[in-house]
């Protein structure tokens, strides 16, 4: 028996049009240093209709691939609006990665046209006119036009806009949209081998962002103003944008303002609820206002998101006890959307016990299946002891990466997927109560002696040290055990520490057997596109002997 429900396709352009009609006068609001610059959800609609006007006038049709070049600001915003809803795909260029990378990814994706913020003109000229299929470049933003040459059309953002009628007829553009057709695509920014792109459809994006404001995710209403530090760049910034048109929640960005000090004046002055920012924001950010006398308040954030990696203890308590502000601990991945988890504690637990639980990787939500795996591909049990490669499945899981048969990677889908699971390269336990716990990425894990040492539980810990602003373990080639840790360690500024002390302080908290006995300062952790810890880079420094390194 079929059911007698009406067939309502899930796109984009129903969750821009509800935005803009409903919450028209909810607000999207861009840092500039000193003060914000404000615009209406109303006004994003008839702007997102000027620009699908305006890239229509430069000749997108169909699902041709728009990219973008910016920085979390109200321009970017509309084109998360404009560009999947008249049908075309949004491209969000990653603008950390390198340049090889960037130029890869935009001729995979075969951009048509790229927005770039003026202010970024100057990292994105360079690889132009290596972007094969690239004829149309839209600078939003003060910058210098010149660098950008005579490779691609260069338009102004404000005058392309101002040409073209506020209506577009969304709904016509889409019709022959299905709900699995592609709206966005993000490549990862892996540190092996090539990008690999993931395209998201309308109804993987929808679902996504109905997860997103659930009581057990971010828990956002209209009543909400939702804080996206993490990067539009980087995995949809954690589906919030989207999220926010959904729910009507304004939308703060802090545009490039990303350090410490114009955060916290931003947070002070707009007063977010909600929002997101990986461990290394956080983690300045924590230093930052435990140095500020008289102390600025943050405490207007509810719950903010932290992932990307592991959240250590020491800061999820800090900003909490010393400043108000609850940090919430997701997983996920590029592939995954990216929420895969949210570490929301059931009910009716200790302060400690429920802190346990936040410390995880979070409670896997019913559409998206988990499970661990082993070496084999056996399936090992959900039972908070056994350790496997994580694998997920669900309707905003990945299920391949983008192919462009003029482009061809061999290795593209290579160990990604199995029997219809997404391999995750993330090694975890999950408890009967499917609460994820990552021990480590399977490249990072170190193994000694036939034992596995977890490079993050180490680190974690050294972080809990209150002179340590930042460690990262790595495994180092050893004769008797295969490998062991070597810690490398950031000291706090002002601060000292010995190697000595720091043994002594992780005495009590990991095993003997797996205490770091080479140990290294560095300046500061290598990190990747994303803001993670670049171990790679790590590994290469130690074996070009770039690091002091004291063996005890
Ligand atoms: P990306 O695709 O760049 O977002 O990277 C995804 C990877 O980040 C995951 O596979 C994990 O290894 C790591 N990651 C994300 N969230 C967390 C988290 N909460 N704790 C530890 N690692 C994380």
């Amino acid at each position: 028996m079929r059911s007698t429900m009406q067939e309502s396709p899930l796109s984009i352009a129903r969750i821009v049009r509800y935005a803009a009609t409903f919450h028209s006068s909810s607000e999207t609001v861009t840092w500039t240093g000193e003060s914000s610059r404000r615009r209406t959800y109303g006004e994003v609609g008839t702007r997102a209709a000027r620009l699908a006007n305006g890239l229509r006038s430069l000749g997108i049709q169909g699902d041709q691939r728009v990219g973008t070049f910016m920085w979390n600001n109200n321009e970017h915003l509309e084109a998360y609006a404009a560009i999947p809803s008249m049908g075309a795909v949004l491209h969000t260029l990653n603008i950390r990665l390198f340049p090889e990378q960037l130029i890869y990814i935009a001729n995979h994706a075969e951009d048509q046209a790229v927005i770039v913020d003026g202010s970024l003109i100057p990292l994105f000229a360079p690889q132009l006119s290596s972007m094969k299929t690239v004829k149309h470049i839209i600078v939003s933003g003060e910058g210098d036009r010149s660098l950008l040459g005579s490779h691609a059309a260069v338009h102004d953002y404000e005058e392309l806009l101002a040409a073209q009628s506020e209506n577009f007829d969304f709904e016509a553009a889409s019709a022959g949209t299905d709900e699995q057709d592609a709206a966005a695509i993000c490549y990862t920014s892996g540190t092996t081998g090539n990008p690999k792109g993931v395209a998201y459809s309308h109804r993987s994006i929808y679902l996504h962002s109905m997860y997103a404001l659930t009581p057990s995710a971010f828990g956002i209403s209209a009543a909400d103003k939702i804080l996206a530090i993490v990067p539009m760049f980087h995995a949809m910034a954690w589906g919030l944008p989207y999220a926010a048109m959904f729910s009507g929640a304004d939308m703060h960005m802090p545009d490039r303002f990303l350090q410490p000090e114009p955060l916290c004046k931003f947070i002070s002055q707009e007063k977010p609820t909600v929002g997101g920012a990986v461990p290394t924001v956080w983690n300045a950010m924590l230093a930052y206002l435990d140095a500020q006398e008289p102390k600025i308040r943050v405490d207007s954030l509810r719950d903010v998101a932290i992932g990307g990696s592991a959240c250590p203890r020491a800061l999820m308590t800090g900003i909490e006890e010393r400043h108000g502000v609850k940090l919430l601990h997701a997983w996920g991945m590029t592939e995954t959307s990216p929420l895969g988890s949210v570490a929301r504690p059931p009910a009716g637990l200790s302060k400690e016990e429920s802190l346990a639980y936040r410390l995880t990787q979070g409670l896997l939500p019913c559409p998206v299946e988990g499970r661990i795996t082993d070496d084999n591909g056996d399936v090992l049990p959900n039972d908070g002891k056994a350790v496997g490669e994580l694998e997920v499945r669900g309707p905003w899981i990945a299920g391949s990466y983008i192919e462009n048969p003029n482009m061809p990677d061999p290795d593209a889908q290579k160990d990604k997927f199995r029997d219809g699971w997404l391999r995750t390269g993330d090694v975890a336990m999950i408890t009967p109560d499917g609460f994820i716990t990552l021990t480590d990425r399977a490249k990072d894990i170190i193994k000694s002696g036939g034992e596995w040492i977890s490079s993050v539980d180490l680190e974690n810990a050294i972080m809990g040290h209150p002179a340590v602003a930042e460690a990262a373990v790595i495994g180092v080639p050893d004769p008797k055990w295969d490998e062991r840790p070597l810690a490398a360690v950031v000291p706090r500024a002002g601060e000292s520490v010995s190697f000595d002390e720091l043994r002594e302080f992780l005495g009590d908290k990991v095993a003997r057997w797996q205490l770091p006995e080479h140990w290294a300062f560095i300046a500061e952790v290598p990190k990747t596109s994303v803001g993670k810890f670049d171990k790679k880079v790590l590994r290469k420094q130690h074996a070009d002997g770039e690091l002091e390194v004291t063996t005890f």
